[in-house]
């Protein structure tokens, strides 16, 4: 899953606004997607802004070539019958973000699946064919979104895992695929978007004290002031108590990696 959607855009047409320019600027979103964020619970907050800055949505659009001394972006477009096409659009700045890939050092080895991510367990994240080999943060193939905040919660799961591993356990914390995107609609307010597997919403706090769903200021002075501090105070000392991991009563389902783990010797070195 790619990270979060249109996070250049809504910020600087905020900016744009209070420079009072907005009106002059011809704002567009294009996105290989067919949707402004990949879990619908959070859309109805983007779209108002969408609406209130007058940026105009593409979908389906595709970027496969920029000229920029022309200043010309070219889109592979695909439309309802699953048709493409390709379209030129001038622009006076453009905003890309890159398509996301695993390093060349990591696609190209055998720990790849064929999309050049390493094939973890989305649960476990043990290598589904190497047992002895553990994978978290962005190079994963797991299915949440790439952020730090999923990293937070999968390294704590990792820990607990290669710990069962090397007493010859089979691996029985779960991550349970948590992602935070803060988005930032206006200087001062931020759509805090939680959610794991499947678009579950998985808020860390009450929704009478943030809304995730709902534009906040409360968001933005955690992200500002507090986030911070708990980054390198906390999580990067591994002193984190909002970060345990769920540990299974039971094993979970075999799967190759299991067959292949053999632990036996190192468990003697302990
Ligand atoms: C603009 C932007 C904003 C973001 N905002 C947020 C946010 O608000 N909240 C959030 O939770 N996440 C955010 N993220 C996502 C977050 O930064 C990533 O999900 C996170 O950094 C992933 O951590 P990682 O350790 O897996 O990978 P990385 O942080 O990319 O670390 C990989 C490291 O490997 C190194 N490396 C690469 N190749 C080699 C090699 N051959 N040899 C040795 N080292 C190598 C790289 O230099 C890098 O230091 C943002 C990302 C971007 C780009």
């Amino acid at each position: 899953m790619r990270r979060c959607a249109a996070e250049g855009d809504v910020p600087a047409c905020d900016h744009w606004k209070r420079q009072q320019r907005l009106g002059d600027l011809e704002v567009e979103f294009c996105t290989a997607g067919a949707a402004l964020f990949g879990v619908a619970d959070y859309v109805p907050a983007l779209m108002e802004y969408v609406e209130r800055y007058g940026i105009q949505l593409n979908f389906q659009h595709n970027l496969i070539a920029v000229d920029g001394p022309n200043r010309c972006a070219t889109f592979k477009v695909t439309d309802a019958e699953g048709q493409t096409r390709e379209i030129e659009k001038p622009f006076d700045m453009l905003h890309v973000c890159p398509v996301q890939k695993a390093p060349a050092f990591i696609s190209q080895s055998p720990l790849a699946d064929a999309a050049g991510w390493i094939e973890l367990d989305p649960e476990t994240l043990q290598h589904k064919r190497y047992g002895d080999v553990f994978g978290l943060g962005d190079a994963g193939n797991t299915p949440n979104a790439k952020t730090a905040a999923a990293v937070r919660k999968q390294a704590p799961v990792v820990a607990e895992n290669v710990l069962r591993a090397l007493l010859g356990e089979a691996p029985r914390a779960i991550y349970d695929g948590y992602g935070s995107c803060p988005l930032t609609v206006e200087r001062g307010k931020i759509v805090l978007a939680e959610f794991g597997y499947g678009g579950k919403l998985q808020p860390t706090f009450p929704t009478w004290l943030v809304d995730g769903r709902r534009p906040s200021r409360l968001s933005w002075l955690l992200k500002e002031k507090l986030l911070p501090w708990i980054y390198w105070n906390g999580m990067l000392k591994g002193r984190e108590w909002l970060a345990q991991p769920q540990i299974l009563a039971h094993n979970p389902a075999q799967h190759d990696a299991a067959a292949a783990c053999d632990f036996g010797d190192r468990k003697q070195g302990i």
